[in-house]
Protein backbone atom coordinates (compact mmCIF):
# COMPACT_ATOMS: atom_id res chain seq x y z
CA UNK A 1 0.00 0.00 0.00
CA UNK A 2 1.16 3.66 -1.05
CA UNK A 3 0.52 6.02 1.61
CA UNK A 4 0.47 9.90 0.33
CA UNK A 5 0.95 12.28 2.96
CA UNK A 6 -1.98 14.41 2.84
CA UNK A 7 -1.71 16.65 5.77
CA UNK A 8 -1.27 20.16 3.48
CA UNK A 9 -0.18 20.48 -0.27
CA UNK A 10 -1.10 18.71 -3.71
CA UNK A 11 -1.56 15.24 -2.44
CA UNK A 12 -4.69 15.47 -4.69
CA UNK A 13 -2.99 15.32 -7.77
CA UNK A 14 -0.83 12.23 -6.80
CA UNK A 15 -3.98 10.29 -5.51
CA UNK A 16 -5.16 11.20 -9.38
CA UNK A 17 -2.17 9.36 -10.87
CA UNK A 18 -2.29 6.62 -8.77
CA UNK A 19 -5.64 5.72 -9.71
CA UNK A 20 -4.75 6.07 -13.01
CA UNK A 21 -1.94 3.21 -12.22
CA UNK A 22 -4.08 1.24 -10.26
CA UNK A 23 -2.38 1.50 -7.77
CA UNK A 24 -3.48 1.47 -3.66
CA UNK A 25 -2.82 4.01 -2.00
CA UNK A 26 -4.08 5.66 1.32
CA UNK A 27 -3.87 9.15 2.93
CA UNK A 28 -1.61 9.55 5.92
CA UNK A 29 -3.16 12.51 8.41
CA UNK A 30 -2.36 10.83 11.71
CA UNK A 31 0.04 7.84 12.87
CA UNK A 32 -2.48 5.46 12.80
CA UNK A 33 -2.91 5.76 8.78
CA UNK A 34 0.92 4.75 8.61
CA UNK A 35 0.36 0.85 9.60
CA UNK A 36 0.49 -1.27 6.48
CA UNK A 37 2.07 1.49 4.34
CA UNK A 38 4.81 -0.08 2.09
CA UNK A 39 6.24 3.19 0.32
CA UNK A 40 5.27 6.83 0.62
CA UNK A 41 4.58 10.08 -1.65
CA UNK A 42 5.47 13.48 0.20
CA UNK A 43 3.93 16.01 -2.33
CA UNK A 44 4.63 19.40 -3.04
CA UNK A 45 3.09 22.18 -0.70
CA UNK A 46 4.76 24.71 1.86
CA UNK A 47 7.30 22.80 3.39
CA UNK A 48 7.28 24.63 6.59
CA UNK A 49 3.73 24.06 6.93
CA UNK A 50 3.81 20.61 5.78
CA UNK A 51 6.94 20.35 8.71
CA UNK A 52 5.11 22.14 12.00
CA UNK A 53 2.06 19.58 10.74
CA UNK A 54 3.91 16.59 10.60
CA UNK A 55 5.81 17.70 14.42
CA UNK A 56 2.29 18.58 15.34
CA UNK A 57 0.44 15.15 14.27
CA UNK A 58 3.14 12.88 15.56
CA UNK A 59 4.30 11.76 12.36
CA UNK A 60 7.33 13.35 12.24
CA UNK A 61 9.57 10.98 14.45
CA UNK A 62 7.38 7.62 12.64
CA UNK A 63 7.84 8.34 9.51
CA UNK A 64 11.70 9.19 9.61
CA UNK A 65 12.21 5.74 11.14
CA UNK A 66 10.16 3.93 8.28
CA UNK A 67 12.54 6.55 5.80
CA UNK A 68 15.67 4.95 7.61
CA UNK A 69 14.60 1.26 7.41
CA UNK A 70 14.72 1.34 4.12
CA UNK A 71 11.14 2.35 2.81
CA UNK A 72 11.01 3.69 -0.41
CA UNK A 73 9.77 7.57 -0.80
CA UNK A 74 9.35 10.05 -3.36
CA UNK A 75 9.42 13.75 -1.78
CA UNK A 76 7.99 16.30 -4.66
CA UNK A 77 8.95 19.87 -4.23
CA UNK A 78 8.55 20.60 -0.29
CA UNK A 79 8.56 17.34 -0.29
CA UNK A 80 12.16 17.15 -1.42
CA UNK A 81 12.61 19.65 1.10
CA UNK A 82 11.56 17.39 3.68
CA UNK A 83 13.56 14.65 2.67
CA UNK A 84 16.87 17.13 2.30
CA UNK A 85 19.57 16.16 5.36
CA UNK A 86 20.48 19.88 5.06
CA UNK A 87 18.16 22.76 4.16
CA UNK A 88 20.25 25.94 2.98
CA UNK A 89 19.39 28.67 6.09
CA UNK A 90 16.87 26.79 7.49
CA UNK A 91 16.68 23.58 9.97
CA UNK A 92 16.19 20.50 8.49
CA UNK A 93 12.93 17.92 8.44
CA UNK A 94 12.58 14.63 8.24
CA UNK A 95 15.84 14.06 6.74
CA UNK A 96 17.22 10.95 4.87
CA UNK A 97 18.68 12.04 1.38
CA UNK A 98 21.95 13.52 1.73
CA UNK A 99 21.75 16.88 -0.61
CA UNK A 100 21.67 20.05 0.77
CA UNK A 101 18.57 22.22 -0.94
CA UNK A 102 17.76 25.60 -0.76
CA UNK A 103 14.10 26.57 -1.25
CA UNK A 104 12.32 29.07 -3.22
CA UNK A 105 15.63 29.19 -5.60
CA UNK A 106 14.80 30.79 -8.77
CA UNK A 107 13.53 33.93 -7.53
CA UNK A 108 10.44 35.65 -7.85
CA UNK A 109 10.68 35.87 -11.78
CA UNK A 110 11.13 31.90 -12.64
CA UNK A 111 8.79 31.38 -9.54
CA UNK A 112 6.62 28.80 -12.10
CA UNK A 113 7.83 27.65 -15.35
CA UNK A 114 7.48 24.48 -17.12
CA UNK A 115 10.82 22.33 -19.37
CA UNK A 116 11.02 19.21 -21.02
CA UNK A 117 13.77 16.99 -20.45
CA UNK A 118 15.83 13.87 -19.17
CA UNK A 119 15.34 12.63 -15.57
CA UNK A 120 17.74 9.50 -15.94
CA UNK A 121 16.76 7.09 -18.08
CA UNK A 122 13.13 8.71 -19.01
CA UNK A 123 13.60 10.98 -22.09
CA UNK A 124 11.70 13.98 -22.85
CA UNK A 125 10.01 14.37 -19.67
CA UNK A 126 7.73 17.16 -18.76
CA UNK A 127 8.76 18.97 -15.61
CA UNK A 128 6.27 21.65 -13.91
CA UNK A 129 8.32 24.07 -11.47
CA UNK A 130 6.78 25.94 -8.64
CA UNK A 131 8.61 28.16 -6.68
CA UNK A 132 11.31 24.96 -6.34
CA UNK A 133 14.02 24.24 -4.72
CA UNK A 134 17.00 23.22 -6.25
CA UNK A 135 20.15 20.52 -4.95
CA UNK A 136 22.95 22.91 -4.23
CA UNK A 137 25.19 19.86 -3.30
CA UNK A 138 24.90 16.07 -2.87
CA UNK A 139 26.42 15.04 0.17
CA UNK A 140 27.86 11.74 -0.47
CA UNK A 141 29.16 10.23 -3.81
CA UNK A 142 26.55 7.80 -3.91
CA UNK A 143 23.36 10.10 -4.81
CA UNK A 144 22.42 9.82 -8.14
CA UNK A 145 21.71 13.37 -10.32
CA UNK A 146 18.99 12.41 -12.54
CA UNK A 147 18.68 15.43 -13.88
CA UNK A 148 20.45 18.84 -14.40
CA UNK A 149 18.42 22.10 -15.57
CA UNK A 150 19.69 25.55 -16.35
CA UNK A 151 22.75 23.83 -14.66
CA UNK A 152 21.08 23.03 -11.06
CA UNK A 153 20.44 19.67 -9.95
CA UNK A 154 16.25 19.35 -9.60
CA UNK A 155 16.39 15.34 -9.56
CA UNK A 156 18.08 12.77 -7.20
CA UNK A 157 18.08 9.86 -6.26
CA UNK A 158 19.40 7.65 -3.06
CA UNK A 159 19.12 4.07 -2.64
CA UNK A 160 15.35 4.12 -2.00
CA UNK A 161 14.71 7.38 -2.03
CA UNK A 162 13.76 9.57 -4.84
CA UNK A 163 13.77 13.51 -4.76
CA UNK A 164 12.05 15.95 -7.25
CA UNK A 165 12.62 19.68 -7.41
CA UNK A 166 9.05 19.93 -9.50
CA UNK A 167 5.85 18.14 -9.82
CA UNK A 168 5.18 15.39 -11.85
CA UNK A 169 1.59 14.83 -10.47
CA UNK A 170 0.71 17.65 -12.08
CA UNK A 171 1.57 16.49 -16.12
CA UNK A 172 -0.19 14.03 -17.66
CA UNK A 173 2.65 11.79 -17.94
CA UNK A 174 2.64 8.99 -14.91
CA UNK A 175 6.19 7.40 -15.95
CA UNK A 176 8.05 8.86 -12.95
CA UNK A 177 5.03 7.62 -10.51
CA UNK A 178 5.54 3.89 -12.39
CA UNK A 179 9.45 4.61 -11.75
CA UNK A 180 8.94 4.91 -8.25
CA UNK A 181 6.11 1.93 -8.10
CA UNK A 182 9.31 -0.37 -9.39
CA UNK A 183 11.41 0.16 -6.51
CA UNK A 184 11.12 -2.94 -4.70
CA UNK A 185 9.92 -2.60 -0.66
N1 LIG B 1 8.29 26.94 -2.03
C1 LIG B 1 7.74 25.81 -1.34
C2 LIG B 1 8.49 25.53 -0.06
O1 LIG B 1 9.48 26.10 0.19
C3 LIG B 1 7.77 24.58 -2.22
C4 LIG B 1 6.91 24.82 -3.43
C5 LIG B 1 6.18 23.61 -3.92
O2 LIG B 1 6.12 22.55 -3.30
N2 LIG B 1 5.58 23.80 -5.06
O3 LIG B 1 8.05 24.72 0.71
Amino acid sequence: MVGILAVQGAFAEHAQMLDRLGAAYTCIRQKRDLVGIERLILPGGESTTQRRLLCDLGLLVPIREMIASGMPVMGTCAGLILLADEVADEERCLGGLPVRVRRNAYGRQLGSFSVVGEIGSINDYPMRFIRAPYVETVLQPDVQVLNITDGRITAVQYKHILGLAFHPELTEDDRLHQYFLSFSA
